[in-house]
């Protein structure tokens, strides 16, 4: 492992000058990536900047009904949490349909929003990478690419994002809270991730020094009817070839208002404004599901080995949409 300078952050005024002092800065929370990536050569940070004393592991509700959750909640905290099993079951399920029991105990929501691509050629530091190695070239899109990104890839990186808890977060339209050298902001979630466009290593909105304090979901009365699916290729402990997150305002039958994102697809957690745009106002049926599938993935591209996830998307997303509004 390549050494680092390993610093315990009193406070986060104190973490973000550290942080913001030189390039070669890591923030560690649960470390469920950082540690794995570190090891492998992959991350080298020259500062390791230990935040787990910081004041950041509460969940609370607002006065304006939104939610606050702190960056350091623990994965398996946020999904137990009853504030969030009854308002948002979309996130809670999300959260328990990622990793391990052991890994959603460490891992941290500010991680969560953090952790990067499980493309294989990533963590192989023998094949060309553009994310790993700028300008180095994309050994997937030619390669072994069934994992692989249909929706929002260049022709530089087509990785996809690896989080479960992300889709369902872009689906409720969460807030992300940063503070910074030059003080504290609001980044909207659709604006949060990039695509990875010429330069696939930006991976986010943040810039030196940016430490992210919580995330703030919205009040959305309807969100209590939510679902997420996710389809992989074994039971648990696995990233999703193809996920849905759905939550529906159904009144006499009409959907009055939709949100759909998609997981395992795309580039960046997957919000389908196509998808929503059907839904809304439409009636709460087959046909409905099956027009919002064929929108969410009408600008889907595939590759020579994952020409089978628009359809496997597509059927996720009809099945969530068809839990949700009682079809099943
Ligand atoms: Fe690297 Fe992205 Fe290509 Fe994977 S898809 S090899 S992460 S550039």
């Amino acid at each position: 492992m390549h050494p680092f300078t390993f610093i315990q952050a009193s406070d986060p005024p104190a973490a973000i000058r550290v942080h913001a002092a030189g390039k070669g800065s890591a923030y560690l929370g649960g470390g469920t990536n950082l540690v794995d990536l570190m090891k492998m050569n992959i991350e080298t940070p020259a500062r390791v900047i230990d935040i787990n004393g910081l004041p950041l592991g509460n969940i609370e509700q607002l006065p304006n009904g939104r939610v606050r959750i702190g960056a350091l909640v623990r994965n398996s905290d946020l999904a137990w949490h009853p504030v969030i099993m009854r308002l948002y079951p979309v996130l809670s399920q999300a959260l328990l349909s990622g990793a391990s029991p052991q890994l959603r105990n460490m891992a941290t929501v500010g991680g969560n929003l953090l952790q990067r691509t499980r493309c294989p050629y990533f963590y192989d530091t023998s094949f060309a990478c553009n994310k790993r190695t700028p300008g180095s070239g994309c050994s997937a899109i030619k390669g072994y690419n069934r994992s692989h990104a249909v929706l929002g890839g260049s022709d530089q990186c087509i990785a996809t994002h690896p989080s479960d808890m992300c889709v369902a977060m872009a689906a409720l339209d969460a807030t992300i809270l940063v503070e910074g050298p030059n003080g504290p902001r609001n980044i909207p979630f659709p604006d949060f991730h990039l695509l990875p466009g010429d330069t696939p290593h930006r991976e986010t909105a943040l810039a030196p020094g940016d430490l992210i304090t919580a995330v703030e979901l919205p009040d959305i009365p309807f969100a209590g009817r939510s679902h997420y699916l996710k389809m992989r290729d074994r039971a648990s402990y696995e990233f999703a070839l193809a996920s849905a997150a759905v939550a529906l305002d159904i009144r006499d039958g009409v959907i009055q208002a939709a949100r759909v994102a998609l997981g395992g697809v795309a580039t960046k957690p997957w919000r389908s404004a196509g998808a929503e745009k059907v839904l809304t106002g439409a009636a709460n049926n087959q046909q409905t599901y099956e027009a919002a599938a064929a929108a969410a993935l009408a600008q889907a591209k595939t590759y020579q080995y994952n020409a089978f996830k628009p359809e496997l998307a597509k059927r996720t997303l009809i099945r969530a949409l068809a839990t949700t509004g009682g079809m099943l």
